[in-house]
C-alpha cells in the first residue's frame, strides 16, 4: 500500500487547513487516486425524499419532530413509483429512499413492500439505497432480503461530546446506538455509507480529521458528508454566531472530501446536495475532486418545499426532466462521464468482502 494513504491525524490536519498552492495540490493529488482507483465516470442515484415524518429532534435539521411549521408529507406508492420508473427508464441505474425515522412496524412493512414493488417494476434491475435512520438488526435483514443492498447512515459527528451538543440527549439519540447500527448494516450485508456534518457549531480541525479516521477503521464503503447549514427553526440555530463563513464551509467539505479519497482510495463517495447550497456548481467541484456519486432529486416536486433539511436547499422547482438535463451538461463540462445503466457498486466492498472469504 502507497505509504500517502496511511496519513496521521497531524497530517490530515495540515490537509484540512490548506490554503492556496497546497490546496490546490491536495485536489489534483485526490482527483488522480480517485482516477486511477475507481475510474472518472460519475454513477447517478435518484433521490426520492418520500416521507418527512420523523420521530427524532436532531437539533440541526429543519424537518425535525419539533418543527410544527413543517407540513408533514407521506408520498404514495404511486408516487414513489413513478420516480422510479423515471429513473430506471432514464437509465439512472439506482435510487435512494430517504426519510424521517420511523420504526413502527408499519414504517417497516410499507419500506419492506416497496422494496419488492421497486424491484418488480424494474425487472431487478434498478440498485436501491435506504436512507431510513437506525433500525433493528432484524429490519435491516428483512429490508436487505427484498432487495436493498447499500445503506447510508451518517454518524454526524463521531465525536461522542459533540454528537450530543446537536443532538438531545436522551435514549431516542443515542451516540452508542448509532455506531451500534452501522456495526448492524455491515453484518447484515449492506454496502454501508456513513458521513458527517462540516463546519458544525463547536466542531474542531481535530474533530473532522478524528471523523475521517472514524471512517477509514469502521471501512465504511460509501461516504455522503456535505457542509452543515443552518436552519432558522432550529435550536441549533441559536449558534450560528460561531459557524465558519458558508464558502469556508465549502472548501473545507472539498478538502474532507479530498483528504478521505486519499484515505479510502476505492470507496464510493457521493457529491453532497448540501454543497450545491452554497455553490450552484459545488457538487460539480466535489466531482472534479474526489466524489464519483451524485444524487439527482426525483422527489415530487409537491413535496420538495417540505424537505428541508436547511436553508436553500436548491432544486425546490425544477422537475426531475430538467434536473436530467441540467446535471447530464454540467457534468460534462465538469470533464467526467456518466455511469449510465451502471449500479456503480463500491469497488472497496468487493476489495474487503472478497479478503473476508
Ligand atoms: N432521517 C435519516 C435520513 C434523512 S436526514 C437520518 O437522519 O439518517 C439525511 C441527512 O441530512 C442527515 O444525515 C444529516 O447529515 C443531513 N442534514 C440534516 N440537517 C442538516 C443541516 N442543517 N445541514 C446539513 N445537513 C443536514
Ligand atoms: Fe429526523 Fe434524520 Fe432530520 Fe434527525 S436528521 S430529525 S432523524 S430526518
Amino acid at each position: 500500500m502507497n505509504k500517502f494513504f496511511e496519513l496521521n491525524k497531524e497530517e490530515i490536519i495540515k490537509f484540512l487547513k490548506s490554503k492556496d498552492e497546497d490546496r490546490t495540490q491536495l485536489l489534483k493529488r485526490s482527483q488522480e487516486v480517485k482516477i486511477r482507483e475507481v475510474g472518472n465516470k460519475v454513477y447517478f442515484r435518484g433521490l426520492i425524499e418520500f416521507s418527512n415524518i420523523c420521530s427524532k429532534d436532531c437539533l440541526y435539521c429543519g424537518i425535525r419532530k419539533g418543527n410544527a411549521k413543517v407540513l408533514r408529507y407521506n408520498a404514495t406508492d404511486e408516487q414513489i413509483l413513478e420516480a422510479c420508473r423515471f429513473a430506471w427508464e432514464n437509465d439512472f441505474a439506482s435510487v435512494v429512499l430517504q426519510s424521517g425515522e420511523l420504526s413502527s412496524p408499519a414504517f417497516v412493512e410499507r419500506v419492506d413492500s416497496l422494496l419488492k414493488k421497486i424491484k418488480q417494476l424494474s425487472n431487478d434491475e434498478l440498485g436501491i439505497t435506504l436512507s431510513c435512520g437506525e433500525q433493528s438488526m432484524e429490519t435491516y435483514r428483512r429490508w436487505f432480503k427484498s432487495g436493498a443492498h447499500r445503506y447510508l447512515l451518517r454518524i454526524e459527528s463521531s465525536k461522542r461530546e459533540l454528537y450530543y451538543k446537536i443532538h438531545p440527549k436522551n435514549e431516542i439519540h443515542s451516540f452508542e446506538k448509532r455506531v451500534e447500527a452501522l456495526g448492524f448494516l455491515k453484518e447484515a450485508g449492506y454496502q454501508v455509507g456513513t458521513g458527517v456534518m462540516i463546519g458544525l457549531p463547536f466542531q474542531s480541525y481535530e474533530d473532522l480529521a478524528d471523523d475521517l479516521l472514524f471512517m477509514k477503521k469502521l471501512d465504511i464503503d460509501m461516504c455522503g458528508m456535505g457542509p452543515y447549514i443552518e436552519h432558522e427553526d432550529t435550536p441549533l440555530y441559536k449558534y450560528r454566531n460561531l459557524l465558519k463563513s458558508k464558502q469556508e464551509r465549502f472548501d473545507l467539505a472539498l478538502n474532507m472530501i479530498a483528504v478521505l479519497r486519499l484515505l479510502m482510495p476505492d470507496i464510493n463517495i457521493a457529491a453532497a446536495t448540501a454543497l450545491q447550497a452554497i455553490d450552484p456548481a459545488g457538487r460539480e467541484k466535489a466531482l472534479a475532486v474526489g466524489a464519483n456519486v451524485i444524487m439527482p432529486n426525483l422527489t415530487p416536486c409537491k413535496y420538495r418545499e417540505e424537505y428541508k433539511l436547511y436553508e436553500n436547499k436548491p432544486c425546490l422547482d425544477e422537475d426531475a426532466e430538467l434536473c436530467r438535463n441540467c446535471l447530464e451538461a454540467r457534468i460534462e463540462l465538469a470533464g467526467a462521464e456518466i455511469g449510465f445503466k451502471e449500479w456503480g457498486d463500491s469497488r472497496h466492498f468487493f476489495n474487503r468482502t472478497k479478503s473476508n472469504l
